[in-house]
């Protein structure tokens, strides 16, 4: 039976241009997935073409909202570009996701050579028709 599972899409502003690209070289997998994002990014990704649920900027509890999806079991995988450089208000919200992605047994890739081998194995479980749109 195929998930209905989201892949969540998340960026900082420091790397929300990274993630453009990213999700711009894998259209493909993306074309073919549910996506989730928080508000801003989502904003960004939606002017790629790909559709994609928006939630809450992050500062205003995008990130605790994904969280909260991920707790549910109702996220795939997450692709979250985190600025190791910048200040975060939300930082709690962006702990408690990981947290939740670490207990719940959520792949979660923080960084786009992370993310480009776990894009690999989604596009396998596609293949396989272990993912549904
Ligand atoms: P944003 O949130 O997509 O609304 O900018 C991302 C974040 O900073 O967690």
């Amino acid at each position: 039976m195929p998930t209905e599972k989201r892949i969540a899409i998340i960026a900082h502003d420091g790397k929300k241009a990274e993630m453009v690209a990213f999700v711009k070289d894998h259209s493909a997998l993306f074309q073919n997935t549910k996506l989730v994002a928080t508000g801003t990014t989502g904003q960004y990704v939606e002017q790629t073409g790909l559709k994609v649920k928006r939630l809450l900027s992050g500062p205003k509890g995008g990130d605790a909202q994904i969280a909260s999806l991920v707790a549910e079991g109702k996220i795939l995988a997450v692709l979250f570009f985190r600025d190791p450089l910048g200040k975060h208000p939300h930082e709690p919200d962006v702990q408690m996701l990981m947290r939740l992605c670490d207990l719940h047994n959520v792949p979660l890739a923080t960084n786009p050579s992370a993310a480009r081998l776990m894009v690999k194995g989604l596009e396998a479980e596609v293949a396989n028709n272990k993912v549904t749109k």
